[in-house]
């Protein structure tokens, strides 16, 4: 069966009270930008429910490829709509449904019947006694039985202004609509990490921007590609993305020659998160998040991740993954559809310039002391870097 409307479901929105017109707003918003480009698409909004009709021929797997992926949205259910609210018009549009949706009718089912149009003569009860009966004419010789304990599936008929019957939910990515928890900016690097802790904190409903710190020529273009291409991957599911692209080669070329070099990482970092501070201020972004997780490496043991922090005052890091084994990220990255990206084999300014045996156990002290010698260097590459910063909107 072709289907051209679709009822979204979506779930935590529900919680939201006397706000929750806000999120609806929010998500059709996203959801018309998403469908955009597929065709012509009416997204209508009624008390609990949005329908999405397209009005024009579409992708049907592109749109629901598309549709899952937005925060706010549990599930996605194909419908078909009946030319009536007459009762013989609901039974015939039920029974062609069910004939055409399961090939194989050896199933258990149960009717679920909601009338949001209460004056509907026939209450709900009732209404699910008679259409299953009509189903079970139909088509128990092959094998449908009703089951209303534990059923196979549960065909749902909900009426309305007009009947829309559904039996298929795909689930959704869940979280909240993008836009409906400020701005965060997300320290986004080419590797396995950071994409999924943008993707996380994206969907309870912050919009995100990025910066990503490259290092030419030590670092190439295609290592810069590769952080654009994953951030349009996570702009799938979190809406466009401002990526803020810092050229840090001559920052960390002093950090290189002026430091020692077991502690190059760390003093890097904190560079780094002074520069994304600053954005943050300037973009009125109120969080920054990283893809950090304690004892993945010696920059991110307890005592370097304190010290690392020190640098940022006014915004709060907020880092999703730091208490999340490798292996669980590995597995998030392979669902969200970023692990093929991250894995590729391009160099991160961070390993250009890692020392052989870096700090484990740096403290604040030392860390400080050793960034005196930059004084009179770094500030003036630290305000270039900042100002000649590349952005582009992934999307
Ligand atoms: P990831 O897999 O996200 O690259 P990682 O395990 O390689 O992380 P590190 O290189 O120590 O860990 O980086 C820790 C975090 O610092 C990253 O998750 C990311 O948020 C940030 N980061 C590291 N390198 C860069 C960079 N070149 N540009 C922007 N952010 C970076
Ligand atoms: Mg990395």
């Amino acid at each position: 069966m072709e289907y051209n409307t679709f009822l979204i479901k979506y779930a935590e929105i529900g919680t939201k009270g006397k706000n929750r017109y806000k999120f609806e707003d929010h998500l059709c918003k996203r959801m018309r930008q998403r469908l955009k480009a597929l065709g012509d698409f009416e997204v209508r909004r009624e008390y609990g429910r949005i329908f999405v009709v397209a009005k024009s021929d579409f992708d049907y797997d592109e749109a629901i490829a598309r549709l899952t992926k937005i925060f706010g949205i549990s599930g996605v259910c194909p419908v078909m709509v009946t030319d009536s609210l007459e009762y013989k018009d609901i039974s015939e549009g039920l029974v062609k449904y069910v004939g055409e949706e399961f090939d194989d009718k050896r199933f258990t089912f149960k009717m679920n019947v909601r009338r949001h149009n209460k004056d509907y003569p026939i209450n709900s009860m009732e209404m699910a006694a008679e259409l299953g009966g009509d189903v079970l004419e139909a088509y128990e010789a092959e094998g449908m039985k009703v089951d209303v304990h534990s059923p196979e599936h549960i065909i749902h008929v909900e009426i309305r202004n007009i009947a829309y019957i559904y039996s298929k939910v795909i689930p959704g990515a869940c979280g909240l609509p993008v836009g409906t928890n400020g701005k965060g900016i997300s320290l986004l690097s080419g590797g396995i990490d950071s994409p999924v802790a943008t993707y996380m904190i994206a969907k309870r409903g912050v919009e995100m921007e990025a910066v990503y710190f490259n290092a030419p020529p030590y670092t190439s273009e295609r290592a810069k590609d590769k952080v654009k291409e994953l951030g349009r991957i996570v702009a799938q599911y979190s809406g466009p993305i401002k990526l803020h692209i810092v050229n840090f080669t001559d920052c960390q070329l002093a950090i290189y020659k002026n430091c020692p070099h077991d502690e190059l990482t760390i003093i890097m970092k904190r560079l780094m998160f002074r520069m994304a501070e600053d954005i943050a201020k300037r973009d009125d972004c109120q969080c920054i998040v990283t893809g950090e997780s304690i004892g993945q490496v010696s920059s991110q043991t307890t005592f370097s991740l304190g010290v690392i922090n020190e640098a940022v005052k006014d915004v709060p890091v907020f880092r999703p993954l730091i208490g999340v084994d490798k292996q669980e990220i590995v597995e998030m990255s392979q669902k969200i559809g970023t692990y093929e990206t991250s894995i590729l084999p391009y160099e991160d300014c961070c390993t250009i310039f890692v020392a052989k045996h870096p700090v484990t156990k740096p403290t604040l002290e030392q860390i400080k002391k050793s960034e005196e010698n930059l004084v009179g260097i770094i500030e003036e590459l630290y305000d270039k870097a900042l100002e000649t910063a590349e952005v582009v909107y992934l999307k």
